[in-house]
């Protein structure tokens, strides 16, 4: 079914959203500090507001993709939110999303925070996610109309949690970039051909190590940091021994550095012979 939809932030990702509701038949209204930004989806039949107030007053959903949440406040501050929902795709902090959804229930709306787990290109194609949180009623209202930007997943009430989620998922590719970085500098350093490790190596061997990730899950879960694969101590020697050929092939292995100071921290705590697991208690406060 067609809807009513606003569109507030015109950068890369906020042209490709309003692109993807066009496309997928929705009345799009569009508004961006710079106004020509507009003009592409002006051009392919968007309505152009003259204000913030004027896009919120044209539709009962607000979409809201901007550089950070003060620009979003700084965008909405003299709009009248009264009874519409606000989704705002903006990236940011659980703590700031929770205070943008007491803000806008104190303006009268519903609201809901997106982490958007794609770049622009992939808007409205296979593999793009958006996370949603906050109001289950408005995600569910508004779903249909979500879900030609992404597959749309509702991840609580909490209005933290798709941006800490989506923070999770970024740490993941962060650890898995600094291995993959280091990695291809040992390799290099060797003269090897970096594509052909890449391809024919490094890729299936991250893809069976991904797949114990749930075994991961479960034992931190519980709690229960028994191995019968590698504990803590071998892991320890390991990365020692990791850390030495790098240096005598010439590369610095300070990506991976911080694991090995935390591995060495339980060790000597005396838990050399838990698994790997066992790390996360290292990390609460
Ligand atoms: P851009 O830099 O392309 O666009 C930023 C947008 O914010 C522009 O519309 C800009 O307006 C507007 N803006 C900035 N400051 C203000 C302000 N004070 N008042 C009004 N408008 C302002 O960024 P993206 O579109 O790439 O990113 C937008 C959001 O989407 C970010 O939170 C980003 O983290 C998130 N995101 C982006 C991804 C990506 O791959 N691009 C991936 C996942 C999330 P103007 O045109 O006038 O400068």
């Amino acid at each position: 079914m067609s809807e009513n939809i606003s569109v507030l932030g015109l950068g890369l990702m906020g042209s490709a959203l309003a692109e993807a509701l066009m496309a997928a038949g929705h009345r799009v209204t569009v508004w961006n500090r710079t106004p020509a930004k507009a003009d592409p989806l002006v051009a392919k039949g968007a309505a152009r507001a003259a204000t913030p107030a004027a896009a919120v007053e044209a539709s009962p959903l607000v979409i809201a993709c901007l550089l950070d949440y003060p620009s979003v406040y700084d965008v909405l501050k003299d709009t009248e939110l009264s009874g519409r929902v606000l989704a705002n795709l903006t990236s940011g902090r659980p703590a700031e999303a929770r205070e943008a959804a007491s803000w806008a229930a104190e303006q009268g709306a519903d609201y809901l925070d997106g982490g958007i787990m794609a770049v622009p290109q992939m808007i409205a194609n296979p593999g793009a996610l958006i996370l949603y949180s906050g109001s289950e009623p408005a995600f569910d209202r508004h779903e249909p109309a979500l879900a030609a930007l992404a597959d749309a997943r509702y991840v609580g009430a909490d209005p933290g949690m798709a941006p800490l989620l989506d923070l999770a998922m970024l740490t993941g590719m962060y650890g898995q970039m600094a291995g993959v970085l280091e990695a291809a500098a040992l390799v290099t350093s060797a003269k090897f051909p970096l594509t052909e490790f890449t391809t024919t190596l490094l890729i299936p061997w991250l893809n069976a190590m991904a797949a114990l990730a749930p075994v991961w899950a479960e034992k931190i879960e519980t709690g229960d940091h028994h191995t019968e694969v590698s504990n803590l101590e071998i892991n320890r020697v390991g990365l020692e021994n990791l850390a030495r050929a790098f240096r005598e092939q010439g590369v610095k292995p300070d990506l991976l550095l911080p694991m090995k100071t935390i591995i060495d921290q339980r060790t000597a705590r005396g838990l050399g012979h838990e698994g790997l697991s066992g790390l996360v208690e290292e990390l609460y406060n």
